[in-house]
């Protein structure tokens, strides 16, 4: 018994996968496409993706939206955890991906929910109003602090913003890092945890995903 966060290692987190991962036949086959891409490590964990359905069902979210959705993996579980009358909007840059993406929701039945503007997110989210109950964000790190100002506009009173990332592979401990993205994560972190305007949860889920609740 411990009473820190337990370590995963190999068989432990195949474990967690085993009996709590209920991905379906087309959230597979669109990892596995996406595993063979040289950016795969863009993609989130499947148990990510399924916990960020969990949170839109939880929190009842209607109105989402996603900054960095590369091949679609994560629009694909949120969208599907909307309610019918739900809507995602996803920012990305063109890419080869965008298309992968596209054709999952389709095959999903879901591409009618989903609204991917292709433009950097700094331009899509200052064209956007109104009041999103949860906001993804897992694109470019060293844009993470303009991400947290873009989401607390567009979020609601008790919405939701989450960040990937935010153990950034351990590299958040380094003490002078080279790397604006790293130096981005660091100062998102930190400044969050001093943050009057959300209420906060940093979860070791995958490379770390942090949870600010709009107050
Ligand atoms: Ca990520």
């Amino acid at each position: 018994m411990t009473a820190r966060t337990l370590n995963l290692d190999d068989s432990l987190y195949s474990y967690l996968l085993d009996v709590s991962l209920r991905e379906t036949p087309l959230l597979k086959r669109l990892r596995d496409e996406t595993q063979a891409l040289p950016t795969a490590r863009w993609q989130v964990a499947p148990e990510q993706g399924q916990f960020l359905a969990l949170l839109v069902k939880l929190t009842g979210a209607r109105r989402l939206l996603e900054v960095g959705t590369f091949t679609g993996y994560s629009a694909l579980c949120m969208a599907a955890a909307l309610p019918d009358d739900g809507s995602l909007i996803c920012c990305d840059i063109p890419g080869d991906y965008n298309a992968t993406a596209v054709r999952y929701w389709q095959e999903a039945g879901l591409a009618e929910r989903i609204d991917l503007r292709l433009a950097p997110a700094l331009e899509t989210l200052a064209q956007l109003s109104g009041r999103f109950d949860l906001i993804f964000i897992d694109a470019d790190k060293a844009n993470y602090p303009s991400y947290l100002e873009h989401a607390l506009r567009l979020l609601r009173v008790g919405g939701l913003a989450v960040f990937d990332n935010t153990l950034w592979s351990g590299r958040v401990l380094e003490s002078n890092p080279d790397s604006a993205d790293t130096r981005a994560i660091q100062a998102l972190n930190r400044a969050l945890k001093g943050d009057a305007r959300v209420d906060l949860s940093l979860l070791p889920i995958g490379d770390g995903l942090t949870l600010c609740r709009k107050r």
